[in-house]
């Protein structure tokens, strides 16, 4: 794909080739991803409402951003785990989830080869009520995945926020794009021009109008991929 471009086939996978071997990411729905690496299947959010699991297999990892019924499905969780699968998230969900083990902004886990760093994921302007953040600060997290040397960002829940403005070799970014819950595509687009994703996938859109980000990052390096993850 050549500067600015933008696919808008539906696929239901896309292929990161890194020198750990290729990244299979599927596009379940919503904020749902799964990643295979090799065998190493990781799910990211599984939540049953978003698509179809049922041709999916097994988890050997599986991370949870935050506890909202969009992003933590204990029923799926509990279907998805086999003998060895590791469980990472925020603290919440992991007080639902009791074999999970909570991760905080900062923390890093490794598992399968994996680099796992948790990221701040919080709204700065996006209230449920005056001072009530959708989600507040110090709560929900987002995932950086280093799998061979290319860095996934799945952001979570979030604004464009100081902390994801301030990423670094991003090769792949997840950003969330519905209102009131996350960010407007001029927020996305912010974000983007400011960490300079190679790849962008808008996800967790909802209703939102994804021709308004490709619009906005049109004259940038960033290849925008609308898959269908509203
Ligand atoms: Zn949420
Ligand atoms: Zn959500």
């Amino acid at each position: 794909m050549t500067s600015g471009s933008i696919s808008r086939n539906p696929v239901t996978s896309d292929i990161i080739k890194t020198s750990a071997g290729d990244v299979e990411m599927f596009f379940i729905g919503h904020g749902s991803l799964m990643f295979k690496v090799n065998d190493f299947c990781i799910h990211i959010d599984p939540v049953r409402s978003s698509g179809s699991y049922d041709n999916l297999p097994k988890a050997d990892l599986i991370l949870v951003t935050h506890e909202h019924y969009d992003h933590l499905d204990p029923e799926l969780i509990a279907d998805l785990r086999k003998e060895g699968t590791l469980m990472f998230s925020n603290g919440t969900a992991a007080s639902e989830i009791k074999w999970a083990k909570p991760m905080a902004a900062g923390d890093v886990q490794r598992a399968g080869g994996i680099v796992i760093e948790a990221v701040p994921a919080y709204n700065i302007v996006n209230m449920r009520s005056p001072g009530q953040p959708f989600h507040p600060k110090g709560v929900g997290i987002g995932f950086i995945l280093t799998i061979g040397g290319k860095r996934f960002y799945i952001a979570g829940d979030t604004e464009n926020t100081p902390e994801m403005k301030a990423l670094k070799n991003i090769h792949v970014a997840f950003l969330p794009m519905n209102l009131p819950y996350t960010m407007t595509p001029e927020m996305v687009a912010d974000a983007a021009r400011a960490f300079k994703p190679e790849i962008l996938y808008p996800y967790h859109y909802g209703e939102t109008e994804t021709g308004k980000l490709v619009d906005l990052l049109k004259n940038t390096d960033i290849e925008i991929r609308i898959r269908d993850l509203q």
